[in-house]
């Protein structure tokens, strides 16, 4: 038998997969990969109950179960004022790192180039090499924002795509009205398409709007944009989340869907189309998981930690220089052995693991893991 070429030779397994298993390991509190630890609505597990006892058991149409496709919509022209056809435009996905990978390989032919700031989510740049496609990278400024200079410059005729996420992970900025606007220039200038992963869209802190692509007509045209339930709704574990597409574009996603995922899964679909109507659920979300940062913030004033600015997102990152020397990756390792708190290392965040000497901290948690870890922390 001949060896099989791997396709993605420059990964292993993932960073959230790794320290996961090393908070497992070791019995370390986990504020590395991004997920809360307290309870989701019992409203909704009910309704996902009520579903299954109502025989909603069998498959959901391809493009997801109509009334939930209805209900997006209508919460996308509450808050963004755009008008997306349920019919035509949204497909519900098993998550939305899915609708991000579907929508790059819709896009993408071998050769094609894909512009991708770093640090990047770590499924952006095995996406694009998966389908022959070649990331071009940009490094985010000091303060994480876009080098929108430096974007038009990187533009060459093989360029299909741009990769925007805001709010970011795994920064926590999000972008700002000069970001949109730069962006309209770009797309205005070149005939590029946009992926923009939303997940964190109600995440958002001191009084700011979340700046969707679909706020904006002439972006949207142009973009496929992907949203997550499981982080709206504290339930990750679900995997349910959706892409918003023209129609020409949702047809290409939903030929790749139906033979891949073909439907999702259907009670959780038909719970969520009643639960969406509850807007208050997400629109206090960003108050809440503000409270969050800032209680973490204030139990860590006196540790040796330096924080950066978390404008949104489950997480906020830290420089450690005050306490060790090593790369981020050896001292994530040892924060997790030593002190019995896991983080995740920026590293993993750039394809050559360029040293950023700064964590991730997830403080999507129950007050009462922020205050124990903080104390573990306070120590180091
Ligand atoms: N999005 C989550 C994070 O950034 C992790 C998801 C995963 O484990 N693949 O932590």
């Amino acid at each position: 038998m001949s060896v099989i070429p791997d396709k993605l030779p420059f990964v292993g397994t993932t960073i959230f997969t790794t320290m996961s298993a090393l908070a497992t390991e070791t019995g370390a509190i986990n504020l590395g990969q991004g997920f809360p630890d307290f309870s989701m609505s019992p409203v909704l597990t009910d309704l996902v109950c009520q579903a299954m006892r109502d025989q909603h058991n069998q498959y959901a149409p391809m493009a997801g179960w109509l009334p939930l496709r209805e209900a997006i919509a209508e919460k996308i022209d509450f808050l963004y004022g755009a008008r997306v056809n349920p019919a035509t435009e949204i497909t519900i996905t098993p998550g939305g790192t899915y609708a991000i990978y579907t929508a790059l390989t819709c896009l993408l032919q071998p050769g094609d180039e894909v512009i991708v700031f770093e640090p990047a989510y770590d499924s952006y740049i095995p996406n694009i090499v998966v389908n022959g496609a070649k990331p071009v990278l940009i490094p985010l400024t000091d303060q994480f924002r876009i080098p929108w200079q430096q974007v038009t410059a990187a533009i060459t005729e093989r360029t299909r795509a741009i990769i925007i996420n805001s709010p970011h992970n795994p920064t926590g900025t999000i972008l700002h009205d000069d970001d949109i606007a730069a962006l309209q220039q770009l797309i205005q200038d070149h005939p590029l398409y946009i992926i923009s992963d939303e997940v964190y869209e109600h995440l958002v802190f001191d009084q700011q709007p979340h700046r969707s692509i679909l706020a904006h007509p002439v972006l949207r045209a142009r973009a496929f944009v992907c949203f997550s339930f499981g982080k709206t709704y504290h339930c990750t574990g679900w995997k349910i989340g959706y892409a918003v597409a023209p129609p020409a574009l949702s047809s290409l996603f939903r030929k790749l869907h139906q033979f891949n995922c073909f439907s999702c899964h259907t009670p959780v679909q038909v719970a969520l189309a009643t639960y969406l109507q509850h807007r208050e659920a997400y629109l206090e979300l960003g108050k809440t998981m503000q409270a969050k940062r800032d209680y973490f913030l204030s139990l860590l004033q006196n540790s040796r930690f330096d924080f950066l600015h978390s404008g949104g997102s489950y997480f906020i990152c830290a420089r450690y220089h005050r306490i060790h020397d090593g790369n981020d990756a050896a001292f994530a390792e040892w924060l997790t052995r030593q002190h019995g708190v896991a983080t995740i290392p920026l590293s993993a965040f750039y394809q050559q693991k360029t040293d950023s000497k700064l964590i991730r901290f997830c403080f999507a948690k129950a007050d009462s893991t922020l205050e124990l870890a903080a104390k573990k922390l306070c120590a180091v």
